[in-house]
């Protein structure tokens, strides 16, 4: 089908059309690691599959058509997508990252990278100024989450870009909490888009896969070089599973999101809570930078309650959502960042940052939203019930 003129909703279901030999309306699974070659003189399209696979491909070729890139890779994680693009840096090179990155991206950068001589600093990328101010002469990527984990707090994508283009940086994003059907950095100037394709990309708790795509060439070829070199590709089956997972993400996160909000909007009329933390509130900070770069808040929020206490007693009274890490899934996640994301980050540097002990964030899943919201209301109940009786000691 003629590409451009559709919807990524509609793109979602045909982007990569039928199988040319049968006709097939799912992408036929190829586990051949080796493909037979008709003459030493003329290799043909495919020759070993870490450098290519159709069924890789395919999927490559969607996610580069839905961030509206010129081309997609697919790696064997999150993480191996986001490891395999730093590889752009050499030694000597240093690295502006948001303060609230993911906890693998940060523990990558001070204890992997750092090994080879690559140089960080961390800034609140929500202050242009902080970031320009931190700008080095061998700076070479600036790197965003946007919106950042799990306070999901808000950077101006364009702000950044502007700042990077002036300075030579290349600008990486994290789009994992969006995904390309409410955030497409690629239009605003980001050299690198990534995922971790475990999350809402594939949806369903049950492919870990990660996800890159430029809308440059040049990089593109950088990319390719680096995917085929250090080989953390997906594999064919993960590559068909996360095909046919998005098939229906536009659905999923349209009914996520809206639930979401609904959630979001209950939890802040509740007296235990003591903040939410959700791009779709008017008051919530960066409101309006998102809402002129996204098209939607999202399906995950953060809440705070007084204490460890108060989260223990909620943990113990809800029913429905998983209590684990992880997120954008068919089920509804609640997870503690204080001792799960964040556990391995000092006590004081996690609550200067706001994750503090009373923090829980919610990935809202499909599961009936005024069930979602009973639930919820049944655990917080339980708090009042509990609330500790004075002990007198004697
Ligand atoms: C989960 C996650 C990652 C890491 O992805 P994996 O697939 O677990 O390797 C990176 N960034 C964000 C924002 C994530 O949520």
């Amino acid at each position: 089908m003629s590409r451009k003129t559709y919807s990524q909703q509609t793109s979602l279901i045909h982007s990569h059309g039928y199988d040319r030999h049968t006709g097939a309306v799912s992408i036929p699974l190829y586990h051949a690691t080796t493909f037979h070659q008709q003459d030493f003189d003329q290799f043909g399209t495919y020759d070993y599959s870490r450098s290519g696979n159709p069924t890789r491909e395919a999927l490559e070729d969607t996610i580069a058509e839905l961030e509206g890139g010129v081309r997609g890779f697919a790696f064997s994680s999150g993480m191996a997508a986001i490891s395999t693009t730093f590889m752009m840096l050499s030694q000597g090179d240093h690295v502006l990252i948001s303060e609230e990155v993911y906890g693998g991206t940060y523990r990558l950068i001070t204890e992997v990278l750092n090994r080879f001589g690559i140089q960080y600093s961390f800034v609140d990328m929500g202050d242009l100024h902080e970031v320009a101010r931190a700008i080095r002469v061998n700076t070479k990527v600036i790197y965003i989450e946007t919106p950042s984990n799990p306070l999901l707090n808000i950077t101006d994508i364009e702000g950044i870009v502007k700042l990077a283009k002036a300075n030579d940086c290349l600008t990486f994003l994290d789009n994992t909490f969006m995904t390309p059907l409410l955030q497409r950095p690629l239009s605003l100037g980001v050299d690198v888009v990534l995922h971790s394709a475990t999350k809402f990309l594939a949806g369903h708790s049950d492919v870990l896969a990660g996800l890159a795509v430029t809308g440059c060439n040049q990089v593109a070829e950088k990319l390719a070089f680096l995917q085929n070199s250090f080989g953390a590709v997906l594999g064919p089956q993960d590559s068909w599973l996360l095909l046919r997972g998005l098939k229906t993400l536009h659905v999923r996160l349209k009914q996520s999101s809206e639930s979401a909000s609904k959630i979001a909007r209950f939890l802040e009329a509740r007296n235990e809570v003591e903040e939410v933390y959700y791009p779709g509130l008017s008051y919530h900070k960066g409101y309006k930078t998102h809402v002129r770069q996204a098209e939607g808040p999202g399906a995950v929020l953060s809440f705070r309650l007084k204490s460890e206490r108060e989260v223990r007693e909620l943990k113990r009274h809800v029913n429905i959502p998983v209590f684990a890490v992880s997120l954008g899934a068919v089920e509804s996640i609640l997870s503690y960042p204080a001792k799960m994301s964040h556990a391995s980050m000092p006590k004081e540097e996690r609550e200067r940052r706001g994750i503090t002990d009373g923090l829980l964030r919610l990935s809202v899943g499909l599961e009936n939203a005024d069930e979602l919201i009973s639930d919820l209301s049944h655990g917080l109940n339980s708090i009042n019930l509990s609330s500790p009786k004075k002990v007198i000691h004697l």
